[in-house]
């Protein structure tokens, strides 16, 4: 009995690292269990602020009631921040095929100027950049940072299943008179904020980090043409962003 309990237990073990190690590779949607919409994502946010914002404020005990004491004027603009956030989420959800909770991130990355860096700086590192049949730069970061549209331009592509790109944005702009075609690759699975034919800003909230398509680790693959040519995208963002 002993030899076929250890097969079992190897076996066992096995099953354990192939479910563990599968994901990376996984072209396939990851499970997750009930996912809500972004719109209910936005009511319970902003229900749960609210109250948070209620339960903390000291009662009051006087005749009238406006907003002049500290305790309430932070009341009132908790709860307007909280009727904000619900709406900026409420309008990422018409630009999102799949809810995901963006969280508070800023819809516009700080910086200013035509070209912007993808990431916010301090946020990964380049572990690959252009050359040997690879298109772009690979910068290593956490699911779920966030991406931001390096120009200005009109979104191409918006897709759950880019070919190997995995969930991908592809956005046509000018820059100084030149075409410039940035790509984004192997992004969260519904973390998408934008869609074809859109239009963005630069530095314009468009996705979050993942390791969807031909990944094995949470990065960013970030591509750049000018007037159809690959360049190296480290090297151009160093030149040019701001
Ligand atoms: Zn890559």
């Amino acid at each position: 009995m002993k030899p076929l309990r250890s097969v079992a237990i190897f076996g066992a073990v096995g099953a354990l690292v192939a479910a563990v190690a599968l994901p990376a590779y996984a072209a396939t949607k990851p499970a997750d269990a009930a996912p809500m919409t972004v719109q209910q994502l936005a009511a319970v946010d902003a229900q749960s602020l609210v109250v948070a914002s209620e339960a903390t404020a000291a009662p009051v005990d006087r005749g009238s009631f406006s907003a002049t004491t500290p305790d309430e004027i932070a009341k009132k603009k908790a709860e307007e921040a909280a009727a904000a956030r619900a709406a900026a989420l409420a309008s990422a959800a018409s630009a999102s095929s799949r809810s995901f909770n963006i969280g508070s991130y800023a819809l516009v990355s700080p910086g200013s100027g035509e070209v912007r860096y993808p990431l916010p700086l301090g946020s990964y590192r380049v572990s690959r950049t252009l050359g040997s049949g690879h298109n772009g730069a690979d910068m290593v970061s956490p699911q779920g940072t966030p991406i931001y549209a390096a120009t200005a331009g009109v979104v191409r592509v918006s897709s759950e299943s880019y070919y190997g790109y995995g969930v991908g944005v592809v956005i046509d702009g000018v820059v100084g008179g030149q075409r410039v075609e940035t790509t984004y690759g192997h992004m969260t699975y519904g973390s998408r904020q934008v869609q074809v034919g859109q239009t963005v800003a630069p530095g314009q909230l468009i996705g979050f980090v993942g390791s969807t398509g031909r990944s094995t680790a949470n990065h960013l693959h970030f591509e750049v043409k000018v007037n159809g040519g690959l360049v190296e995208p480290i090297g151009w963002l160093a030149a040019n962003a701001g």
